[in-house]
């Protein structure tokens, strides 16, 4: 059976990551294999509509640094003062199994994953502008304002990382950004607006 690919998409929160991904896996199957969304670890607490083993695997620090001790993560990292990882045999047995599996990380695990010979298509998504970032976090409604500076100011971080995945996205325009991006899956390559890295570099330098 053929393995399935391995696909790494990383966005500041706010930038629509989520809800392209959600339209992709809607979107379903590439070339006959199923695609998925990877399950990683974490030790943030479960929100209100989280579901155990679908949204993430909750555990407590303790059994979380126990993993890293053995081992048992592709890649981990503390994003937003919770870890989160990836784990290796979930990632492999998936693969194995011929399924195409959607990593959403954060540019920590995507650069350590990058750092080790894993094949992998990786993907940027890059937010119309820093007003219009802000402006999404502060509709979710979901965090108090410390978290939302601390976000915004993470997401400048992130986006200087943006350079280093083999394609960048932007979402001005949801429909044509998941276009792109399910494009971009099932042709294995696609083509980026061309003047994507004018607004990168725009982005940051506000
Ligand atoms: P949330 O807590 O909102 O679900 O996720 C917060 C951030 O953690 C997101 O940007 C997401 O990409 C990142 N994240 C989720 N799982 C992992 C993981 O396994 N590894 C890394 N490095 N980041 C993750």
């Amino acid at each position: 059976m053929k393995k399935g690919e391995l696909y790494i998409i990383s966005a500041p929160s706010g930038a629509g990551k989520s809800s392209l991904i959600h339209e992709i896996l809607k979107r379903g199957s590439v070339s006959g294999s199923s695609i998925e969304l990877s399950v990683s670890a974490t030790t943030r607490p479960p929100r209100p509509n989280d579901i155990e083993g679908q949204d993430y695997f909750f555990m407590t620090k303790e059994k979380f640094e126990d993993l890293e001790k053995k081992e048992a993560f592709l890649e981990s990292a503390n994003v937003h003062g919770n870890k989160y990882g990836t784990l290796k045999d979930y990632v492999n047995s998936k693969l194995e199994a011929g399924i195409n599996l959607i990593l959403d990380i954060d540019v920590q695990g995507f650069e350590q994953i990058k750092q080790k010979d894993i094949t992998n298509t990786s993907v940027f998504i890059i937010p119309p502008s820093i007003t219009e970032l802000k402006s999404r976090l502060l509709k979710r409604n979901a965090d108090t304002s410390e978290v939302i500076e601390a976000r915004l100011k993470n997401a400048i971080a992130e986006l200087s990382g943006a350079n280093h995945y083999d394609h960048k996205i932007l979402n001005d325009n949801f429909d044509m950004a998941a276009d792109e991006l399910y494009n971009l899956i099932v042709n294995r390559g696609g083509k980026e607006a061309k003047h994507i890295s004018e607004i990168l570099e725009d982005l940051l330098s506000n």
